[in-house]
């Protein structure tokens, strides 16, 4: 039997990594090495990338964002600094999932699902928010 087509705005991840074999991620090149990243426009969805030496003509060019070419390119410290704060949003994540009861669910449906994941988050606020009240009042 033949596999589900994937729906027209899904990322085929076979594809992509197709497209990271050949080099499509990486940035522009030309005769004087890599391009590089002159900044991105948000608004417009791209990222501009100029000749290392301004020889080239054009000097510069857009590339429309995708996975492949994100606005904040992923070998920038910009891009370093926003991955390394995932672990910290993963670390609670877990610890919702395992400490906060978020993981075995007993629960069927979105909306009870979502009423559940509320009330678990609201508890573990007002925890949070009576132990910072207690160690403000010790001090
Ligand atoms: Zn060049």
């Amino acid at each position: 039997m033949l596999p589900a087509a994937l729906p027209e705005d899904a990322i085929d991840p076979t594809d992509l990594q197709r497209r990271v074999k050949r080099g499509e991620h990486r940035p522009p090149t030309c005769d004087h090495g890599d391009w590089t990243f002159a900044g991105a426009d948000f608004k417009r969805k791209a990222t501009k990338w100029r000749c290392p030496t301004g020889e080239c003509a054009p000097a510069s060019t857009w590339v429309k964002a995708d996975r492949l070419h994100p606005l904040i390119p992923r070998e920038s410290e910009r891009s370093r600094k926003l991955y390394r704060s995932r672990g910290a949003v993963e670390r609670e994540f877990g610890r919702l999932k395992n400490e906060w009861a978020l993981l075995p669910l007993r629960v069927r449906g979105l909306a009870r699902v979502q009423l559940h994941a509320d009330l678990t988050i609201l508890a573990k606020l007002a925890c949070a928010l009576a132990k910072a009240r207690a160690a403000s009042l010790a001090a």
